[in-house]
Protein backbone atom coordinates (compact mmCIF):
# COMPACT_ATOMS: atom_id res chain seq x y z
CA UNK A 1 0.00 0.00 0.00
CA UNK A 2 1.71 3.29 -0.78
CA UNK A 3 0.92 6.14 1.86
CA UNK A 4 1.52 9.76 1.24
CA UNK A 5 1.43 12.39 3.94
CA UNK A 6 0.67 15.85 3.66
CA UNK A 7 2.10 17.91 6.82
CA UNK A 8 1.17 21.68 7.09
CA UNK A 9 0.22 23.85 9.82
CA UNK A 10 -3.56 24.18 8.25
CA UNK A 11 -3.92 27.75 10.58
CA UNK A 12 -6.71 27.27 9.13
CA UNK A 13 -7.24 24.60 6.23
CA UNK A 14 -8.26 26.92 3.25
CA UNK A 15 -9.95 25.98 -0.61
CA UNK A 16 -6.28 25.85 -1.69
CA UNK A 17 -5.21 23.16 0.42
CA UNK A 18 -8.08 20.79 0.18
CA UNK A 19 -7.77 20.97 -3.74
CA UNK A 20 -4.18 20.03 -3.21
CA UNK A 21 -5.79 17.05 -0.93
CA UNK A 22 -7.96 16.00 -3.73
CA UNK A 23 -5.58 15.70 -6.11
CA UNK A 24 -2.82 14.13 -3.85
CA UNK A 25 -5.58 11.38 -2.39
CA UNK A 26 -5.88 10.03 -5.80
CA UNK A 27 -2.15 9.72 -6.11
CA UNK A 28 -1.50 6.94 -3.17
CA UNK A 29 -3.85 4.61 -1.39
CA UNK A 30 -4.18 6.41 1.60
CA UNK A 31 -3.24 10.16 2.35
CA UNK A 32 -2.84 10.95 6.18
CA UNK A 33 -3.36 15.11 6.46
CA UNK A 34 -0.97 16.15 9.33
CA UNK A 35 -1.27 18.85 11.55
CA UNK A 36 2.29 20.47 12.97
CA UNK A 37 3.07 22.61 14.73
CA UNK A 38 5.79 25.10 13.26
CA UNK A 39 7.76 26.38 15.41
CA UNK A 40 8.26 29.55 13.60
CA UNK A 41 4.78 30.85 13.68
CA UNK A 42 2.30 31.50 16.08
CA UNK A 43 -1.01 30.00 16.01
CA UNK A 44 -4.72 31.50 15.43
CA UNK A 45 -6.35 28.16 15.93
CA UNK A 46 -5.06 25.02 18.33
CA UNK A 47 -4.10 22.13 17.10
CA UNK A 48 -7.00 20.18 17.93
CA UNK A 49 -9.32 22.99 16.06
CA UNK A 50 -7.14 22.79 13.35
CA UNK A 51 -7.61 19.23 13.28
CA UNK A 52 -11.20 18.85 13.72
CA UNK A 53 -11.69 21.92 10.77
CA UNK A 54 -9.67 19.53 8.62
CA UNK A 55 -11.62 16.59 9.70
CA UNK A 56 -14.81 18.33 8.73
CA UNK A 57 -13.87 19.49 5.42
CA UNK A 58 -12.28 16.67 4.26
CA UNK A 59 -15.17 13.83 4.79
CA UNK A 60 -15.80 13.96 0.99
CA UNK A 61 -12.06 12.72 -0.06
CA UNK A 62 -12.77 8.74 0.81
CA UNK A 63 -8.94 7.67 1.66
CA UNK A 64 -7.84 10.43 3.92
CA UNK A 65 -6.73 10.59 7.45
CA UNK A 66 -6.34 13.27 9.49
CA UNK A 67 -4.14 12.98 12.13
CA UNK A 68 -1.69 16.16 14.92
CA UNK A 69 1.73 15.46 15.61
CA UNK A 70 5.13 16.92 17.44
CA UNK A 71 8.16 15.95 16.62
CA UNK A 72 10.20 15.05 13.66
CA UNK A 73 8.05 14.37 10.29
CA UNK A 74 10.43 11.76 8.41
CA UNK A 75 10.28 10.00 12.24
CA UNK A 76 6.38 10.19 11.92
CA UNK A 77 6.04 9.21 8.39
CA UNK A 78 8.54 6.57 8.65
CA UNK A 79 6.68 4.68 11.46
CA UNK A 80 3.38 5.17 10.29
CA UNK A 81 4.31 3.18 6.59
CA UNK A 82 4.16 6.83 4.91
CA UNK A 83 7.02 7.01 1.71
CA UNK A 84 5.67 10.11 0.15
CA UNK A 85 5.46 13.98 1.16
CA UNK A 86 2.96 15.49 -0.75
CA UNK A 87 3.41 19.50 -0.76
CA UNK A 88 1.35 22.28 -2.35
CA UNK A 89 3.57 24.60 -4.32
CA UNK A 90 2.18 28.40 -5.17
CA UNK A 91 4.19 30.95 -6.63
CA UNK A 92 8.13 31.41 -6.90
CA UNK A 93 8.06 32.21 -3.33
CA UNK A 94 7.17 29.45 -2.48
CA UNK A 95 9.80 27.38 -4.20
CA UNK A 96 13.10 28.38 -2.26
CA UNK A 97 11.92 27.26 1.67
CA UNK A 98 10.58 24.00 -0.02
CA UNK A 99 13.31 23.24 -1.80
CA UNK A 100 15.16 23.67 1.21
CA UNK A 101 13.10 21.45 2.74
CA UNK A 102 13.16 18.69 0.63
CA UNK A 103 16.56 18.54 0.21
CA UNK A 104 16.92 18.37 4.34
CA UNK A 105 14.22 15.64 4.31
CA UNK A 106 16.19 13.21 1.72
CA UNK A 107 19.30 14.23 3.69
CA UNK A 108 17.73 12.95 6.81
CA UNK A 109 15.77 10.95 5.72
CA UNK A 110 16.46 8.80 1.84
CA UNK A 111 13.83 6.65 1.91
CA UNK A 112 10.90 8.79 1.36
CA UNK A 113 10.37 11.36 -1.91
CA UNK A 114 8.90 14.67 -1.65
CA UNK A 115 6.30 15.62 -4.50
CA UNK A 116 4.96 18.55 -5.18
CA UNK A 117 1.66 19.95 -6.48
CA UNK A 118 0.87 22.92 -8.70
CA UNK A 119 -1.45 25.14 -7.16
CA UNK A 120 -4.97 25.25 -9.77
CA UNK A 121 -4.63 28.97 -10.78
CA UNK A 122 -8.02 29.99 -8.54
CA UNK A 123 -6.04 28.89 -5.30
CA UNK A 124 -2.77 30.01 -6.32
CA UNK A 125 -3.54 34.00 -4.07
CA UNK A 126 -4.95 32.26 -1.23
CA UNK A 127 -2.89 31.49 2.31
CA UNK A 128 -3.70 30.92 5.46
CA UNK A 129 -1.74 33.67 6.32
CA UNK A 130 -3.96 36.27 4.01
CA UNK A 131 -7.05 34.53 5.64
CA UNK A 132 -6.00 35.47 8.84
CA UNK A 133 -5.29 38.98 8.18
CA UNK A 134 -8.53 39.19 6.31
CA UNK A 135 -10.62 37.78 9.13
CA UNK A 136 -9.41 39.58 11.76
CA UNK A 137 -10.57 42.52 10.26
CA UNK A 138 -13.91 41.18 9.23
CA UNK A 139 -12.97 40.70 5.57
CA UNK A 140 -15.23 39.14 3.08
CA UNK A 141 -13.68 35.19 2.70
CA UNK A 142 -15.93 33.73 -0.09
CA UNK A 143 -14.67 31.05 -2.03
CA UNK A 144 -11.47 30.85 -0.30
CA UNK A 145 -11.92 28.77 2.17
CA UNK A 146 -14.95 26.02 3.01
CA UNK A 147 -18.34 26.99 4.58
CA UNK A 148 -17.18 25.30 7.71
CA UNK A 149 -13.97 26.95 8.01
CA UNK A 150 -15.69 30.34 7.68
CA UNK A 151 -18.39 29.80 10.21
CA UNK A 152 -14.91 28.83 12.64
CA UNK A 153 -13.10 32.73 11.53
CA UNK A 154 -16.46 34.52 12.31
CA UNK A 155 -17.18 32.49 15.60
CA UNK A 156 -13.34 33.48 16.67
CA UNK A 157 -13.38 37.63 15.43
CA UNK A 158 -17.17 37.67 16.33
CA UNK A 159 -17.00 41.31 17.20
CA UNK A 160 -15.96 42.36 13.48
CA UNK A 161 -18.41 40.12 12.36
CA UNK A 162 -21.26 41.38 13.92
CA UNK A 163 -20.20 44.83 14.30
P1 LIG B 1 3.42 25.25 6.41
O1 LIG B 1 3.26 25.96 7.71
O2 LIG B 1 4.19 23.99 6.49
O3 LIG B 1 3.92 26.11 5.29
P2 LIG B 1 0.72 25.48 5.39
O4 LIG B 1 -0.45 25.04 6.17
O5 LIG B 1 0.91 26.94 5.21
O6 LIG B 1 1.96 24.76 6.05
O7 LIG B 1 0.70 24.80 3.96
C1 LIG B 1 0.75 23.42 3.79
C2 LIG B 1 1.05 23.10 2.32
O8 LIG B 1 0.01 23.56 1.48
C3 LIG B 1 2.33 23.76 1.81
O9 LIG B 1 2.98 22.86 0.94
C4 LIG B 1 1.83 24.96 1.06
O10 LIG B 1 2.73 25.37 0.05
C5 LIG B 1 0.56 24.40 0.47
N1 LIG B 1 -0.42 25.43 0.13
C6 LIG B 1 -0.89 26.42 0.93
N2 LIG B 1 -1.79 27.18 0.28
C7 LIG B 1 -1.90 26.65 -0.97
C8 LIG B 1 -2.65 27.00 -2.15
N3 LIG B 1 -3.46 28.05 -2.15
N4 LIG B 1 -2.48 26.24 -3.25
C9 LIG B 1 -1.62 25.19 -3.22
N5 LIG B 1 -0.89 24.82 -2.18
C10 LIG B 1 -1.02 25.54 -1.06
Amino acid sequence: MRIGICPGSFDPVTNGHIDIFERGSQLVDKLIVAVFENPSKKPLFSMAEREEMLRETTKHIPNIEVVSFHGLLNQYAIEHGATIIIRGLRALSDFEYEFQRALLMKKVEPRIETVFIMTSTQYSYISSTGIRELACFGGKLDDMVPDYVEKKLKEKFADKYNA
